[in-house]
């Protein structure tokens, strides 16, 4: 099976005929109104991220003459040329972004990699040097930039010396095979890039290019360099490999469609390729097909008839699913996603109402039943030892249940991240680490800590400056659509009618103050406290109330809030209870607190075990009826709870969660069934 050039171009084509409506009315709307900014830029968005080139690049095109001084579309306009291989008017676009944005420092490191994309390590030099020079308050630069663009500089001029490319790539070859050898995938992605300068198709380069890319993609990178890259070697090369590899990239970077057009022509041929053709076929609703496959790949592996058996219950064949369920448990009679959902199936089938408190009485059932809970048994003998280990450094203490307070503690798993023990209180079933960092220790975790929080911050400063380019009115309006969270019967409108005017709400863990802005636009007395000094300073930069504390010495007056957020801040408190006793005092009668945390009853742990949300700075792990009981004792009454799924989602940019072995359509399903790993609960102080 071979594919040509331009028979890949007619997929692509054909594909822009058959795409949903939505695109369609998105076009529609742009074009009956020509002067409209946010038409245009929801539209050439969206083409970016369908993986349209030239349709992106003409709409962004019409949107910075609508908006030339608008950052966000010159960025946009950029890497719509970057794609379509416009280098030299995406590298025009980014740097006028640079120039008229309020806040540079995103644009310019952009600019310095696509630098180094581009095999320019020595402009990449130049511009890093003048932007080090300039102090910029609160940025951060990504973490080994620094150090990245002298290997990139000095192997380059290496590559240039040994003229003949066949001795380059000898001696790059052997370097690349040790560095893959080695796990680091950072070098290696930055060898390939020097040994190509630029992408020279007819070498093995572009597909280790790839390999690297796909092995070093951190939290937040984007997925489309890899789908470029293998575009280009599926069109030229033509192997069944890289044309299943460049589904496979499409179906990563979100695009199911593009990626199911193309396995419809080139039928998959190895077990990797029809994993992604049935990922690709659930994606798109084709359900029938995406069963006929999993059914299939079940043999090798019994997710598989899980998968297929998720598909069927989407289709509403509740037997058939009931067949695939039973398939696995003959294969592996504990697995924990097809023992659950047989159970709901069952439920379904029998048309009998449940609730999400019954579905996690199931998984307790279950887990007791299968042993989920201490699957990993040979861990047993050696946890000893490990709790020595970490008494010994003198920073670990081996603490009693936080919940309540028993002694008796049943270890689980070593967390591979920190090599932790996690275990479960013998008496109320509590989850959490023992032994724990002593607590004037835990500064320095965080220290740790910093590469992945400096992903997460320009992450979060990115939406604060989207924020800020749109109107307060505007934000106002649209938070109230955002936000999911309060129920019909118990709306945001509502609750702020009912606090009046002078309603005040606190943020803990407020980071760069993304939430406060949103709540200040609507009229709200906001004030946010974080540890992470930098990202309180950028907070205060726009004016907010944001202060470095912790919740222990945050001194507010008691009964000063009307609403109080800690989202993912209580999995890293040691004391709990204390800050529950605190939170509930600073609350005004009637008053709301919300809390997020990854919830350690759910199907999504039972099935990742010690991998799950593996680490080193969470001390504890809430379930529903945990965080709800707990709630109530002290005097919380339960407006509502919600979860949804986390670690699917991110599952393929960690090691070992590395492949995607489980159905797009896993997502939706656990979320419907509100039985996610990540559980949210409002409760009103009575
Ligand atoms: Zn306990
Ligand atoms: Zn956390």
């Amino acid at each position: 099976m071979s594919i040509k050039a331009n028979q890949l171009e007619a997929i692509l084509e054909e594909l822009r005929v058959n795409q949903p409506d939505a695109m369609d009315h998105l076009r529609v709307f742009a074009e009956d109104h020509p002067n409209r900014p946010d038409a245009w830029a929801h539209y050439a968005w969206n083409l970016f991220y369908r993986g349209y080139g030239e349709e992106t690049y003409k709409a962004s095109k019409r949107l910075i003459r609508l908006t030339p001084k608008n950052a966000d579309a010159l960025q946009l306009h950029s890497r719509a040329c970057f794609r379509i291989g416009l280098v030299k008017e995406g590298s025009r676009s980014l740097q006028r972004a640079a120039a008229v944005a309020s806040e540079p420092f995103p644009y310019r490191i952009e600019w310095i990699e696509t630098c180094l994309r581009e095999g320019k390590p020595f402009s990449a030099l130049s511009q890093y040097l003048r932007l080090r020079m300039q102090w910029i308050r609160g940025w951060r630069f990504p973490r080994g930039l620094g150090r990245g663009i002298l290997i990139h500089a000095i192997l380059t001029m290496f590559a240039k010396l040994l003229l003949l490319s066949s001795v380059r790539d000898a001696v790059f070859g052997r370097l690349y095979a040790y560095y893959v050898q080695k796990k680091r995938w950072n070098r290696a992605y930055i060898l390939v890039r020097c040994a190509v300068g630029k992408p020279d198709l007819h070498s093995v380069w572009p597909e280790r290019i790839a390999d690297a890319l796909y092995h070093k993609r951190d939290f937040f990178s984007p997925a489309f360099e890899e789908e470029i890259t293998w575009r280009a070697v599926a069109l030229r090369k033509g192997t069944p490999h890289a044309i299943e590899r460049y589904a496979r990239a499409n179906l990563h970077a979100g695009y199911s469609t593009v990626a199911v057009k193309i396995l419809d022509q080139n039928p998959p041929q190895t077990f990797a390729g029809m994993e992604t053709y049935a990922h690709a076929l659930a994606a798109c609703g084709r359900y029938d097909e995406a069963e006929t496959f999993y059914a299939k790949l079940g043999e090798n592996d019994p997710i598989h008839f899980a998968n297929a058996g998720i598909a069927c219950l989407f289709a509403k064949e509740y037997l058939r699913a009931q067949m695939h369920f039973d398939d696995a448990l003959r294969m592996n009679p504990s697995h924990p996603i097809a023992a659950f959902l047989q159970r709901a199936a069952d439920l379904h089938m029998r048309k009998e109402p449940f609730d999400a408190r019954q579905l996690d009485a199931i998984l307790r059932d279950l887990s007791k039943k299968h042993g989920w809970r201490d699957r990993i048994s040979q861990f047993r003998e050696n946890w000893e030892p490990e709790t020595e280990r970490l008494l010994q450094t003198n920073r670990y203490r081996i603490v009693a249940c936080p919940l309540c307070s028993s002694p008796r503690f049943q270890p689980t798993y070593l967390d591979p991240v920190p090599k932790w023990v996690r275990g479960r209180c013998e008496d109320c079933g509590f989850l959490f680490a023992n032994p724990q960092p002593l607590p004037e220790t835990l500064g320095d975790l965080y220290m740790n800590e910093e590469s992945q929080g400096s992903a997460l911050q320009r992450f979060f400063r990115k939406s604060l400056n989207e924020l800020l380019s749109q109107s307060p009115e505007e934000v106002g309006k649209l938070f109230e659509i955002k936000e999911r969270f309060w129920t019909p019967e118990f709306s945001l409108p509502s609750f702020e009618a009912e606090r009046g005017k002078d309603r005040g709400m606190l943020d803990i863990g407020c980071s760069v103050g993304t939430n406060l802005y949103q709540y200040h636009c609507r009229g709200w007395r906001t004030c946010g406290i974080d540890l992470d000094g930098n990202a309180v300073a950028v907070a205060q930069s726009h004016g907010l109330d944001a202060r470095v504390a912790t919740i222990e010495d945050a001194d507010f007056p008691v009964q000063s809030f009307d609403l109080i957020l800690m989202m993912d801040v209580i999995e890293h408190v040691p004391d709990p209870l204390s800050v529950l006793r605190k939170l509930h005092g600073l609350l005004k009668p009637g008053g709301i607190l919300k809390v997020k945390n990854p919830c350690a009853e759910s199907v999504i742990h039972y099935h990742y075990g010690p991998q799950w949300i593996s680490s080193d700075t969470h001390l504890i792990h809430f379930s529903r009826h945990h965080l709800t009981d707990t709630f109530e004792r002290f005097g919380f009454e339960i407006i509502a709870t919600r979860s949804y799924l986390e670690a699917n989602k991110i599952a393929h940019t960690y090691d070992g969660w590395r492949r995607l072995s489980v159905t797009p359509l896993f997502d939706p399903l656990v979320v419907n069934l509100d039985v996610g790993d990540t559980i949210t609960v409002l409760g009103r102080k009575r």
